[in-house]
């Protein structure tokens, strides 16, 4: 069976077609700058074949288009048409509370996203754009399915959700703590199960997504029970360019100061705060570590802001939990900088972690693996996220059930 998992955001749409037998990776790649000047397409497949051109794309329908020329001609084709792909499997951010678990797509499902705009208004809109422009050219026959960034995070019981503001706003507008990456918290936390040959029933897991976007999860017993991230992805720590959690009224302060509207808020605290904001060098922490490395005082405090940020969060986590078994360590920086994964170690070390500071190092670049000795009471994992993994199981999932002659795979 051939899943085509996406994520359309609202000038991009990524794309990864997965065979679902022996769960590989086909051919993947983005159309980026939909809608405007400037398009752009380029992916690989699994043999090696790749490209990448300029291409003006006015709208996801056009994008889909090229992503259709992709799999199925040129340097890196994959099937010879569309309509060996069994499923489409979408992700979307915001599921609010009306989605704990992965849908199949139908007009009123598409409706109930479309009506959650409000609480990702950057992302349901786009999501909805790509699913209706993804049925124009597959048309209406072929399943499609809505995997939600938070529904692994819907166990969540009140005391962790509820913002502690008059009652009536949640009643009235929904706004409570969601949380997001769930897909991937979900992997991690399986898979790190799996590595520890337990039920996951039986653990408790802190599970640390470390990327652009950084959100951890206190999983107990395969639920979670608090994340970091809130109503949207900039509650939490220190991330790339977002602030995490602040003191509100240091928001409203400089809203009265600067003047600022209520979209330069989000700009500032969204796009130019976090990483970024403090060291003034750049998002990405290669070139923030480096810049560390060579003696910048500001790009050493964002990186220590970091450090602290991560290791209390784990901290109030396990006091959460009451324990904890594992700590699982994924996202660009959780799988491959090293440094803050010895860091947090280190200082976690009254939890009775011990650490291997070779096997450490050598995690990086997509290896999975345990960092921690056998003597250690808490093992720490790094495991590699696979979130477009999750995302076909649940469409195989549910499309299995609706799909009576599943039809069989030209493995590549
Ligand atoms: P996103 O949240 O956009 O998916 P990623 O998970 O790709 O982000 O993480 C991006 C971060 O991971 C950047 O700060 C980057 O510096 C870091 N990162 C990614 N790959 C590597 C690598 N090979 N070595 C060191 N850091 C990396």
């Amino acid at each position: 069976m051939k899943i085509l998992v996406i994520n359309a955001g609202s000038s991009s749409l990524k794309y990864q077609l997965i065979s679902m037998t022996k769960e590989n990776t086909m051919a993947k790649g983005v159309c980026e700058r939909i809608g405007g000047q400037g398009g752009h397409v380029e992916g690989r497949n699994c043999n090696g074949g790749s490209f990448a051109y300029d291409i003006d794309m006015p709208d996801h329908t056009a994008a889909f288009l090229e992503v259709e020329k992709a799999l199925t001609s040129g340097a890196a084709k994959v099937i010879d048409s569309l309509t060996e792909i069994v499923a489409v499997g979408h992700r979307v951010v915001q599921g609010g509370a009306i989605f704990n678990s992965s849908v199949l797509i139908t007009d009123d499902v598409l409706s109930k996203i479309e009506g959650l705009s409000d609480l990702a208004p950057l992302h349901n809109p786009a999501h909805v754009q790509g699913i209706k422009a993804c049925m124009m050219v597959f048309g209406k026959e072929v399943p499609q399915v809505a995997v939600f960034d938070n529904a692994f995070h819907s166990t969540m019981p009140p005391e962790a959700y509820m913002f502690p503001i008059p009652y009536e706003y949640y009643e009235k507008y929904n706004i409570r703590r969601y949380g997001f990456h769930g897909t991937s918290h979900r992997f991690v936390s399986d898979r790190c199960a799996e590595l520890m040959g337990c039920d996951i029933e039986n653990l408790k897991i802190i599970t640390c997504h470390l990327g652009n976007g950084c959100s951890i999860a206190a999983i107990r017993h395969g639920k979670v029970i608090d994340t970091s991230m809130g109503l949207t992805p900039l509650d939490g720590f220190i991330m790339g360019t977002r602030s995490g959690g602040i003191d509100p009224s240091a928001v409203l302060f400089l809203q009265e100061k600067e003047g600022w509207t209520p979209a330069q808020t989000d700009e500032v605290l969204n796009k130019k705060s976090g990483i970024l904001g403090i060291s003034g060098i750049s998002n990405d922490d290669r070139d923030v570590k480096a810049a560390e490395l060579s003696g910048d005082k500001r790009a050493a405090l964002a990186r220590k802001i970091q450090r602290y940020q991560i290791r209390k969060y784990i901290g109030s986590y396990v006091a959460a939990m009451d324990g904890v078994d594992a700590i699982v360590f994924t996202g660009g920086i959780g799988e491959n900088t090293f440094d803050l994964r010895a860091s947090t170690c280190r200082h976690l070390a009254w939890l009775g972690i011990k650490y291997d500071e070779d096997i450490n190092k050598d995690l990086q670049k997509g290896k999975e693996g345990e960092i921690t000795t056998e003597k250690s009471f808490v093992k720490v994992f790094v495991i590699p996220t696979n979130e477009e993994l999750v995302i076909a199981r649940d469409t195989k999932e549910i499309v299995e059930v609706l799909v009576t002659t599943v039809r069989d795979d030209d493995e590549l």
